[in-house]
């Protein structure tokens, strides 16, 4: 049996209105002891009731309380969410009463992982909810309510049931062998149906693989010797948004100077070596955070200056930025031309210069068409939204293959079955179906509180 959990589900700070959510057996119980109004353990279910918050007989706040039983809700148990005044005090004090009544406060993800452990959605549902908290453009929010409303699932269930139906195949096949042609028809069913399998899980991973830039935006480096206007160029891209400091969460935690959107799809533009030392030490440690820096990104700008002569450290840059996708930017186009490049095989070179911002434009275009912004939503065929879910598919792909190539061997039918079988499990360990907690715990740790 589960305790009663609760959480402030709304961001605190000063706001209308704030809410406080519990879930768990006996959580209506609990609130209804510290509330003045009607008796929320006899009103209906899914309905909004008006009176006050306790404490002891001092009124906390002026309060809307709904209540909503069990199994219809977002934890599949007894739920209570107290909408109170927005102010920071209001909603901490309410929280801490129900804390003092015998309420623990949740661990973020809580109550999601509640609703998965409930059966009440499944794992590729509860990792939307945390992708669509986390949206920051609309192409992202798009993907992530359409995996939120199942399709994605719907596209699993499909693979395992073809899967089933395989396996039950084989099965007729162990029991009747004295049926001699039967052997030939379930082979010959399973490799055309695992051809088709192959084909459309390779399509999707594919497909994945392209847009998982849809949610995590595309990471930029602009790299370059100090001085030859990586920060004009930064700041030209950003526009209004004069380089902003923040940070992203995630397992490296870079700091982010400014994003923008290009088609939809965040541009990140992470922590650009040189811009913000300063000349004296740039000259050790330029090249070695450039390099740290074009490691972690999914695009580097190389910036060379039209204006003088290449030097060791541009060439070391130029060697680093090939193993990535890269744009070389000439910039300082309206100075005299010093740069020789002939010599140089580089890719997608363009110029520019920031006083004027000749060039800017064909910068965005280039990133548009190195990533395929323009057409990177017109399939809509469901894809697998991290990396969890990409590695058990890449591993489904792999034991497909294993079938694939037992079939060809004549390999005993009921051996093919137990790779199928794999494949199906490694299918429902995308749902949850087997998971392990160490997972679950980690996997629910990401969400913020009270979800
Ligand atoms: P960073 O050290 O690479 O970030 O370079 P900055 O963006 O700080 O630019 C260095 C200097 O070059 C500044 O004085 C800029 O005004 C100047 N600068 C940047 N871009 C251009 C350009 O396209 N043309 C000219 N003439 N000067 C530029």
């Amino acid at each position: 049996m589960n305790d009663i959990i609760v959480a402030i589900s709304t961001a605190l700070g000063k706001g209308a209105i704030s809410i406080v959510r519990l879930s768990g057996e006996g959580c209506i119980q609990l609130v209804n002891k510290c509330f003045k109004g009607k008796d929320l353990t006899t009103v209906d279910s899914h309905t909004i009731n008006f009176g006050y918050i306790l404490d002891n007989d001092e009124v906390i706040d002026q309060v809307l309380v709904s209540v909503m039983k069990a199994p219809k809700t977002y934890t599949r148990e007894d739920v209570v969410e107290i909408n109170c005044h927005g102010g920071v005090a209001a909603t901490n004090k309410i929280l801490e009463t129900m804390i003092l009544n015998g309420a623990r406060i949740a661990e973020p993800g809580e109550f999601t992982k509640r609703a998965f452990l409930n059966g009440r959605i499944d794992l590729v549902e509860a990792e939307a909810v945390m992708d669509l908290v986390n949206s920051k453009t609309e192409k992202a929010r798009v993907q992530s309510i359409n995996q939120l409303e199942g399709k994605l699932t719907k596209v699993i269930r499909d693979f395992r049931q073809k899967l089933l139906e395989l396996l039950a195949n084989i099965e007729v096949n162990i029991d009747y062998p004295e049926y001699e042609d039967i052997e030939v028809v379930t082979i010959d069913n399973i490799r055309d149906r695992v051809d088709e399998m192959q084909k459309s899980l390779t399509e999707i991973i594919k497909e994945s693989e392209t847009r998982k830039i849809i949610k995590e935006g595309i990471n930029v480096a602009i790299v370059g010797k100090p001085n030859v206007g990586k920060s004009s160029i930064l700041n030209r891209l950003l526009g209004e948004n004069k380089a902003i400091v923040t940070e992203i969460a995630g397992t490296t935690r870079d700091i982010v100077e400014g994003s923008i959107t290009l088609n939809g799809i965040a541009l990140n533009f992470i922590d650009t070596a040189g811009i913000r030392d300063t000349s004296d030490i740039v000259e050790q440690v330029g090249v070695e955070k450039s390099f740290e820096q074009i490691s972690k990104a999914d695009l580097v700008i190389l910036v060379l200056n039209n204006n003088e002569e290449l030097t060791s450290e541009d060439v070391a840059l130029i060697e680093k930025v090939k193993t990535k996708k890269y744009i070389t930017v000439i910039n300082k186009k309206d100075l005299d031309k010093k740069i020789d490049i002939s010599s140089l095989e580089l890719n997608n070179v363009i110029y520019t210069d920031t006083v004027s911002e000749e060039g800017i434009d064909s910068l965005k275009n280039k990133i548009i068409e190195l990533f395929n912004l323009d057409e990177i939503d017109n399939n809509d065929i469901e894809i697998f939204t991290n990396a969890r879910q990409i590695t058990l598919a890449k591993e489904s792909l792999r034991v497909l293959s294993d079938v694939k190539k037992g079939i060809e061997d004549n390999v005993p039918v009921d051996m093919v079955g137990i790779d199928i079988k794999r494949i199906w499990t490694l299918l429902g360990e995308i749902l949850g179906e087997t998971y392990s907690d160490e997972l679950i715990d980690q996997l629910f740790s990401q969400f913020c509180l009270g979800k």
